[in-house]
C-alpha cells in the first residue's frame, strides 16, 4: 500500500485523486490519499509520496503559509529534509517550490516566471512531448508559469523545444496540468518513484 499526501490548498484535487487511481490500477498498486491539510497532517503520517495541486500561489501562500496553517512551510522543510522524497507539483505547485518565500533555500534549482505565457484567456492546451519521445500528451496550460531556468538533463517535458516539466530527483514539477489530461504518465513517474524509494516523510 503506498500512502500519497494531497495538498488541500486550492486546485483540481479530485482530478488528481481520479488520475491516481487510473494510474494505480494501470500498474497494480494498491493507493492509499491522504489529504493534507495541516503540518499535523503531515507529521503524524507516514506519506511515501505528495501532490502539490496548482491554482494561484498567491492564495496557497496565504492560506498554507506562515499567516495560515503553516502546511506549506511543514513541507518545505521536510522536503529540504529529504531531497530525494517524490513529489509531483503541477502549475503554482511548481511555483512554490521554486520560490517558497520561507527565508530558505529554493526546493527545486529551476527557476519560473509566473503568468508568463500570458493571462487567463491566453490558457493553452500543449502538445507535450516526455523524455523526447515522439508521442504527444494534450495538457492544459492554466495561466500557467514558465521555465526561466531548467537543466537539459532534468527537463522531462517541453511543448517544442520549451522546458514545461523538469525532475530533480524525485521532485516533478510542471508548469501544466497532468491531472485535466487523459495520461496518467507523470502521476505514474510519482507512484514509480514512491514505490521504488523507503523515504518517508516521517518514519
Ligand atoms: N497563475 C497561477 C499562479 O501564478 C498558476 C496557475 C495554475 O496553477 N493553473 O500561481
Amino acid at each position: 500500500m503506498l500512502e500519497i499526501g494531497l495538498v488541500m490548498l486550492q486546485g483540481s484535487r479530485q482530478a488528481h485523486v481520479d488520475a491516481i487511481g487510473r494510474a494505480s490500477e494501470r500498474m497494480g498498486f494498491e493507493v492509499n490519499i491522504r489529504e493534507i491539510r495541516t503540518p499535523d497532517d503531515l507529521l503524524e503520517s507516514t506519506l511515501q509520496a505528495l501532490i502539490l495541486p496548482g491554482g494561484e500561489s498567491t492564495t496557497m501562500r496565504k492560506v498554507g503559509g506562515q499567516g495560515g496553517t503553516g502546511v506549506l512551510e511543514q513541507i518545505y522543510r521536510e522536503l529540504r529534509e529529504k531531497p530525494n522524497f517524490p513529489v509531483l507539483a503541477t502549475c503554482a505547485g511548481a511555483i512554490l517550490l521554486a520560490d517558497p518565500q520561507d527565508g530558505g533555500p529554493p526546493i527545486i534549482k529551476a527557476t519560473v516566471d509566473r503568468n508568463a505565457w500570458g493571462r487567463q484567456i491566453d490558457s493553452f492546451l500543449g502538445r507535450v512531448s516526455v523524455n523526447d519521445q515522439d508521442e504527444h500528451v494534450e495538457c492544459a496550460f492554466i495561466r500557467a508559469p514558465r521555465f526561466t531556468s531548467a537543466r537539459e538533463e532534468c527537463t522531462i517535458a517541453k511543448v517544442g523545444d520549451e522546458p514545461v516539466g523538469v525532475r530533480e530527483n524525485n521532485l516533478i514539477a510542471l508548469t501544466f496540468h497532468p491531472e485535466l489530461s487523459t495520461s496518467t504518465i507523470f502521476h505514474e513517474m510519482l507512484l514509480e518513484a514512491a514505490a521504488s524509494n523507503g523515504n518517508r516523510v516521517k518514519a
